[in-house]
């Protein structure tokens, strides 16, 4: 691990890829736009027509909304997500199907290995917050009147979390009465797994960047050869860049920062990466925690706990799961793990 003392200028973790020149215009193709709350930015390389990459593109976009309002929404009847919370109390195990069962697996090693600072049965707490709507209002540039949950409030919904306390066997789960689980904090991940599955059976595609929100998705080559330049928005000043990762080939790399979603309340910021432990906004030190490795959900998952977790746990249990971090502390200093070295460029650093 190494820490750079040198203090940022520019910098944290953005959801931008930068393309540094593209290939002959008939075989990219780009897009934006909206699914599952958040923006989806494309930039698909095909041996194809411009007809088959546009296809793709829009295959991908589906793929994104038939998984938000099948699976994992918490607010839409129509998920199985809002399903099994309904099921919360029921002595019948409810059957999730081969797509939830695996997420919750993976998210039960999660919550396990980083104590319960990742957390995906921190529904109750989290909608006392009411993230979405800051989202949705400070996105429109209003104020809403929001009232912080107290600590009476905090204390009655954190009887009700606690992974552990979820019972998952195969493809069938069971949740103690009151739990509601939210996967805000692996939805994105997921959805560039399930991107990389739908990738992969479409031969033509010879590469492909896909952005979901703060996850982005990094596939095959780009016709020119060179790296995927990967910017990291700089926390203290988000309309700068931090640094570049330089990448080649398939990665999955997530950022969960304090400036994605807050709101001020009588000049107090609150944020939307919760404390398992206290229900309140984290306070460890962190601004912004990019994680870089191969599978979606456990970089989204991770980027959540190691913000929760602080610079030294969070460090630790990236490299427990092979995973690399770079954290961005409120002094503005980078902390990494040893493996992120080769990848990370500092803005105006030639490495
Ligand atoms: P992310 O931006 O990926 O860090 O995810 C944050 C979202 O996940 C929030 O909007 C909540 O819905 C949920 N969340 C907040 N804190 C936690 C936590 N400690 N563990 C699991 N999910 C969380
Ligand atoms: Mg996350």
């Amino acid at each position: 691990m190494k820490k750079y003392l040198q203090k940022i200028t520019v910098g944290a973790l953005i959801l931008c890829f930068l393309c540094t020149g593209c290939a002959s215009k008939s075989r990219v193709h780009h897009s934006m736009d909206t699914a599952m709350g958040t923006i989806i930015n494309q930039t698909i390389y095909v041996s194809g027509g411009m007809g088959t990459a546009e296809t793709i593109s829009g295959e991908i976009l589906s793929c994104i909304e038939t998984l938000e309002k099948e699976q994992l929404s918490w607010r839409l009847e129509s998920s199985l997500l809002y399903q099994v919370n309904a099921s919360a109390g029921s002595s019948e195990a409810f059957p999730l199907g081969s797509l939830l069962g695996e997420v919750l697996e993976q998210c039960k090693k999660v919550y396990a290995a980083s104590d319960g600072a990742f957390d995906f049965s921190i529904g109750r707490v989290a909608r006392l917050w009411n993230i979405d709507e800051w989202a949705a209002v400070n996105g429109d540039g209003e104020s809403i009147s929001f009232v912080p949950p107290t600590d009476a409030q905090l204390a009655e919904a954190l009887a009700f979390v606690g992974g552990d306390r979820s019972v998952v066997e195969g493809e069938y789960v069971r949740l103690p009465k009151g739990m509601q689980l939210d996967l805000g904090a692996v939805g994105k991940g997921i959805a560039l797994d399930e991107i990389k599955k739908l990738l992969e059976q479409r031969e033509e595609v010879t590469g492909a960047v896909i952005s979901v929100g703060g996850s982005i998705l990094t596939y095959g080559s780009k016709p020119e050869g060179g790296t995927w330049n990967v910017g990291i928005v700089n926390p203290h000043d988000t309309a700068q860049s931090l640094g570049t990762l330089r990448l080649t080939g398939q990665w999955c790399i997530s950022t969960s920062g304090d400036y994605e979603r807050f709101i001020e309340v009588d000049g107090i910021r609150y944020h939307h990466i919760l404390d398992p432990r206290t229900g309140h906004p984290a306070d460890s030190g962190i601004r912004s925690v990019t994680i870089l490795t191969k599978d979606g959900l456990l970089s989204d998952a991770l980027s959540t706990a190691c913000f929760v977790l602080g610079v030294e746990e969070g460090l630790a249990l990236a490299e427990q799961f092979q995973a690399q971090a770079l954290l961005v502390d409120t002094q503005g200093d980078i902390h990494m793990t040893t493996g992120m070295e080769q990848y990370f460029y500092l803005s105006n650093s030639e490495k």
